[in-house]
């Protein structure tokens, strides 16, 4: 480890992402798709990991000649660059200087195959002849195969130590759900912004977290100590002792202030009477456990992709019922509402590959459930067959018009009709679409005339309706949650439910925002779904103030025609008349 005394403290300034301060070593995640640690290894356990990483090369020799096989009569070039590939992995020095790496240095395999694939990319990229540099594909392609398979091995993301600060350039939703269970101190990376999904189940799980940190792996090292202050966001670089003392005084503090006694009674509403449904996001079944005892009321929104563990590993008809029901059982009748999975096409192949070049604008989420239609089946046999006397909805997320809502209709008819033959128990379930593409804003009298109730999934549709990459730290101050145009659409969503008289939850990470809900209220807002480190506070803010406030702060903001003024005038009227329903500091931070 590297003693904090002999290095002079650095204060590097960061985006906070997710509340909390984390205090502890560094350990850095490899790898871009498939994440990886370095571990070393005991010298007794070397010939275990060559072993493991034997048989890995194995399943991708497997992998390539069924490949190269398949394409022989159809495709003979794509057949000959697997045929390439295999010869990487059958006869080349590459496997053998891996073996090496391993045995020499007692590494893991992937930490190895990163050294040698590295080398052997950096040789062949600096030659002169061109057709050797286009080789490095193959090996980069080779070697994320051989990864990929590592990977579906057990014990790559894994932490061994509870404590340690995670340093990764980008990190998957799926490798912070495993990382959780090491309880890790804290977060960063390079990329992300506030409603990256990461940094969304970051607080869901109460991990501190930073983004925007560039090129940490040259400031720091392994073993570095460090503090992020996921409040103020920065991290601090071989802190001394006087300065962890003080940190670390202030996250007991802050423990201490974020314990508030639960509250039994369910209902929230305003002083003057109207009823807010507060319900939650889960993304697993304990985060409801903690929601319900704050108050919450059902599960507004389940992303179903939360159990695909690893790109490809889609749970079968059988694995989805079963947590399905577990969800269901624990949210009883308040009901529990499905999104369909919400995913690119990189989540749903082995190899975690996209080469789509916007992949938020390419081959996803319901585009893909209708493009491929196997497992949107799969998916809605498994809600179907689930349903039985539970109250379960499904949503359909990404929608961008009419058309998408009535085939996935036809599609989950379909699917009614062959349960209804096979004499199979099901109940009819309620239909949603998540409203976040601009164009469905624009045609929501048509979609709302087609479904059972509407969600607004606000962190896409600031997203979509900014072009502003929701996922990119650099373009943060563009991603502006009070945009007219924003206000604007969710009013028309709103107005469309209110004059179809169906439901429209607020979903995304503006409804759980104290700062934001007066004005959601106010613009016709009934119903929230929301994280559940949220809702204490916005139990406490809703219940401290009235509709008809609401509508003045509408009718205020209706004349501002920039996200700075209308935040100006909600900072201002918060300091006004509510200053004491916020959190301390809260009205002091930028929100738009
Ligand atoms: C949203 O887009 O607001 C939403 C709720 O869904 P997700 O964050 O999963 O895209
Ligand atoms: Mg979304």
């Amino acid at each position: 480890m590297h003693q904090a005394a002999s290095k002079p403290e650095r204060h590097l300034p960061a985006l906070a992402v997710s509340r909390g301060i984390g205090i502890g070593t560094v350990i850095f995640l490899h790898g871009h798709k498939r994440q990886f640690f370095r571990r070393s290894i005991d010298s007794n356990l070397i010939d275990t990991e060559i072993e493991k990483f034997r048989s890995a090369v194995e399943e991708c020799k497997d992998q390539l000649k069924e490949l190269s096989n398949r394409h022989n009569d159809q495709n003979q070039l794509v057949s000959e660059i697997f045929g390439v590939h295999l010869l990487i992995v059958q006869e080349s020095s590459f496997i053998k200087k891996i073996e090496t790496v391993i045995r020499d240095r007692q590494v893991n395999s992937e930490w190895a195959l990163k050294v040698v694939s590295d080398q052997y990319l950096e040789r062949q990229i600096s030659v002169a002849d061109q057709h050797l540099r286009e080789k490095s594909i193959d090996i980069e392609d080779v070697s994320d195969r051989l990864l990929s398979v590592l990977i579906g091995l057990p014990a790559s993301v894994r932490l061994t130590d509870p404590g340690l600060i995670i340093i990764a350039r980008e990190l998957r939703p799926s490798a912070i759900m495993e990382l959780k269970k090491s309880s890790p101190a804290a977060i960063i990376t390079e990329r992300g912004g506030w409603t990256s999904h990461t940094s969304i189940l970051a607080r869901e799980f109460g991990l501190p977290m930073v983004s925007g940190v560039r090129k940490f792996g040259q400031i720091v090292s392994e073993g570095d100590r460090l503090i992020v202050d996921g409040f103020s966001g920065q991290v601090i670089v071989n802190p001394k002792i006087e300065t962890i003392e003080l940190f670390q005084r202030l996250a007991d503090e802050t423990v201490i202030r974020d314990e508030l006694p639960a509250i039994t009674n369910n209902s929230t509403a305003t002083t003057d009477g109207t009823s807010i449904f507060i319900r939650a996001n889960v993304d697993i079944p304990e985060t409801y456990e903690r929601a319900k005892l704050f108050g919450a009321e059902g599960i507004g929104l389940f992303r179903s992709e939360s159990l695909i563990s690893s790109p490809g590993s889609i749970p079968s008809e059988e694995e989805q019922m079963s947590a399905y029901r577990q969800l269901a059982a624990i949210a009883g009748s308040a009901g529990v509402n499905i999104r369909t999975f919400d995913v690119g096409i990189d989540q749903m192949s082995e190899r975690g590959f996209s080469s789509e070049r916007n992949p938020s604008l390419g081959l996803r989420s319901i585009r893909l459930s209708l493009s491929d239609t196997a497992y949107f089946c799969t998916q809605i046999r498994a809600i179907l067959r689930t349903s039985g006397d539970q109250n379960l909805s499904i949503v359909l997320p990404m929608i961008s018009g009419l058309s998408e809502v009535l085939l996935s209709k036809s599609i989950i008819k379909e699917e009614c009709d062959r349960l209804s033959e096979e004499g199979i128990q099901f109940s009819e379930v309620k239909v949603g679409a998540m409203i976040e593409v601009p164009s469905a804003v624009l045609t929501i009298n048509e979609i709302a005339q087609n479904v059972d109730f509407l969600c607004l999934g606000t962190n896409d549709l600031v997203q979509y309706l900014l072009a502003v990459d929701r996922d990119n730290d650099l373009v943060a101050n563009w991603y502006q949650t009070l945009h007219p145009a924003v206000i604007r659409s969710i009013s028309s969503v709103l107005e469309a439910g209110s004059e179809r008289g169906i439901p429209v939850t607020l979903c995304g990470e503006m409804a759980g925002s104290v700062f934001y809900v007066p004005l959601l209220i106010g613009l016709g807002a009934r119903e929230f779904s929301m994280n559940v480190n949220s809702i204490q506070q916005i139990r406490h803010l809703v219940s401290g103030i009235s509709l008809a406030e609401t509508h003045d702060l509408v009718k205020m903001a209706r004349n501002c025609h920039t996200a700075e003024d209308t935040e100006y005038l909600l900072r201002t009227y918060y300091l006004k008349n509510w200053k004491d329903l916020f959190p301390p500091g809260l009205l002091s931070t930028k929100h738009s």
